[in-house]
């Protein structure tokens, strides 16, 4: 039996669950979904586009129907890496908890001062799940206002990425406050050793739960151009000339070349923007917002949003360079072909890319297809 009716959820979860239009849960839900009902600790190794957030959301809700709430305490904290990754949760949250009378925060970096006063109104009255950037968070419980002991479970969301962007010892300072007796789960893409030790320290008897170890989404096809560094604007223009898409993400490595693909994106009159970091928190937002409505079709973006972010029905992905590390690569990918979906994912080598290449190739056991030049 692979439908949601397998796991005895309470109503308003199953409401939640039509209303989101899920059908079947994905094989991260049959997995994890049992496991953290029985309120075991789990170790998921599972990239985004797999469907882990509901994997997560949808126990953690149906446990908090059960309760009988007295004035608002914390009792999830979901702890993420970027404040894109911690909109979407807070989004799927909105879907799936329409139904039930629930509350929850977003707690995150940037902003102005009162967006830190609503966060600190929000955290002092109590929240039933918490979603937050470690940074931000360590600032409010710093403060001495937040009340933790009623906390029951701990999320750490995207662990890898958290780990690459230095926040292992905010996390493991935001851990020594909560209560020993709680569930743990844990989230990472990939499974280096460091993530198995910090797994260790922080996890009891994990269910291990491995899905499809750091491979992309299997309905991505794959592509990589060979050019030199000064063609890849011309490619990205004929590419973008020929063919319409309905949503596509161009990845740069820098914020100058990020604004220099959509300036030429633009010329062709197509509907582009680009995200990075000069643009404060709104504007992102409202990019975001208008990629995720269709407003937009092009995203020319920097790393900043390369993991975590949910965006329906991408047709194409251009890594107009190599990412960092294979990972990265993995992630992007992971835009695409979500949810069994297909998509194109292409990426651009030049002479300086070809060591990335070669390291993304070794990582996923297979040499990628090189397009003939003209094609
Ligand atoms: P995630 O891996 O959590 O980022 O989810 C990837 C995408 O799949 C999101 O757009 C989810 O809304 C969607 N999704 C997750 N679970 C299901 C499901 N059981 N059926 C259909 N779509 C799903």
């Amino acid at each position: 039996m692979s439908e949601f009716k397998q796991f005895n959820f309470k109503d308003e979860v199953f409401q939640g669950i039509d209303a989101m239009g899920y059908e079947k849960p994905t094989p991260i839900q049959i997995e994890a979904i049992p496991a953290i009902m029985e309120g075991k600790d789990v170790l998921g190794c599972a990239q985004t586009g797999t469907g882990k957030t509901a994997a997560f959301l949808l126990p953690i809700l149906n446990r908090l129907c059960d309760k009988d709430i007295e004035g608002d305490k914390i009792y999830t904290m979901i702890i993420v890496p970027t404040r894109e990754l911690a909109l979407q949760i807070d989004q799927q949250l909105e879907g799936f908890g329409y139904f039930m009378n629930l509350s929850f925060i977003s707690v995150y970096g940037g902003g102005d001062s009162s967006t830190w006063e609503q966060q600190k109104t929000a955290l002092v009255m109590g929240a039933e799940i918490v979603i937050a950037t470690p940074g931000r968070l360590l600032s409010h419980l710093a403060l001495g206002y937040v009340d933790l002991s009623h906390l029951e479970c701990l999320i750490l969301d995207e662990a890898d990425r958290m780990l690459d962007m230095g926040f292992y010892d905010d996390i493991m300072t935001i851990i020594k406050l909560l209560p020993k007796k709680r569930q743990n789960l844990l989230f990472s893409a990939t499974m280096p050793s460091r993530i198995r030790t910090m797994a260790k320290t922080i996890l009891k008897n994990p269910v291990q739960i491995d899905i499809a170890a750091s491979k992309p989404a299997d309905g991505a096809i794959q592509g990589v151009y060979m050019l030199e560094e000064q063609q890849k604007l011309d490619k990205i223009v004929e590419l973008f000339s020929k063919d319409e898409v309905a949503g596509a993400i161009v990845f740069a490595s820098s914020k100058i070349r990020v604004k220099e693909i959509n300036s030429a994106l633009k010329k062709l009159k197509l509907s582009v923007a680009a995200i990075h970091s000069d643009l404060d928190q709104k504007e992102r937002e409202q990019v975001m917002r208008d990629f995720k409505n269709r407003k937009l079709q092009i995203l020319v973006a920097t790393d900043i949003i390369s993991r975590g972010i949910d965006v329906e029905g991408l047709d194409l992905i251009i890594n107009y360079d190599v990412p960092r590390d294979p990972e990265d690569y993995i992630h992007r990918i992971g835009r695409t072909a979500r949810a069994e979906k297909s998509g194109v994912a292409l990426t651009f080598v030049s002479k300086k890319d070809i060591g990335g290449l070669k390291k993304i190739e070794r990582f996923l056991g297979k040499q990628l297809f090189k397009i003939p030049s003209g094609s």
